[in-house]
């Protein structure tokens, strides 16, 4: 594997401004252990989570699962002072910012400085913390239909 700019590590740590979970429209994708997570948190059968919470959406030749929003693009999780769900919620909310597209290039990653105020800031993480993040993201099952 050719070196990584990340190869002595990245500093974030998450302030929760949540920036990331309100006001713009987006997608968090699902797993079936996010939906697991998430059914047996909330009490909810598979069903009924699936048709209170979530959207399916088209993406090429399959349709992927993501959680809904509020008409004013707020994640449907989010109320005041938090994440609702914050313990059982979904991995990709779970593994931000270590996503393949903020780490191809150290550029991407600084880009992401102007979106999320927790990055280049707080918590050393290290190459290897990172690399099992995206290692761990390659054998992920999204939920299709
Ligand atoms: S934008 Fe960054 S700092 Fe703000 S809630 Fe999201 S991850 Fe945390
Ligand atoms: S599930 Fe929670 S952490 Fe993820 S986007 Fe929604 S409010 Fe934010």
């Amino acid at each position: 594997m050719s070196e990584r700019f990340y190869k002595n590590g990245l500093y974030f740590e998450c302030n929760k401004c949540h920036a990331c979970c309100r006001r713009d429209p987006g997608y968090v994708f699902l797993t079936e252990e996010d939906l697991n997570r998430l059914n047996t948190g909330l009490h909810m059968d598979r069903d009924a989570f699936l048709k209170t919470y979530c959207r399916v959406v088209p993406m090429g030749e399959v349709n992927r699962i993501s959680l809904i929003e509020k008409e004013n693009f707020d994640c449907i999780f989010w109320e005041e002072g938090g994440c609702r769900v914050y313990e059982d919620r979904p991995f990709q909310c779970q593994s931000f910012p270590f996503w393949p597209a903020y780490l191809d290039s150290l550029e991407s990653w600084k880009n992401l400085e102007n979106d999320c105020p927790g990055v280049n800031r707080g918590r050393f993480h290290s190459e290897e913390e990172i690399n099992r993040w995206l290692e761990q993201r390659r054998w992920l099952k999204f939920l299709t239909t």
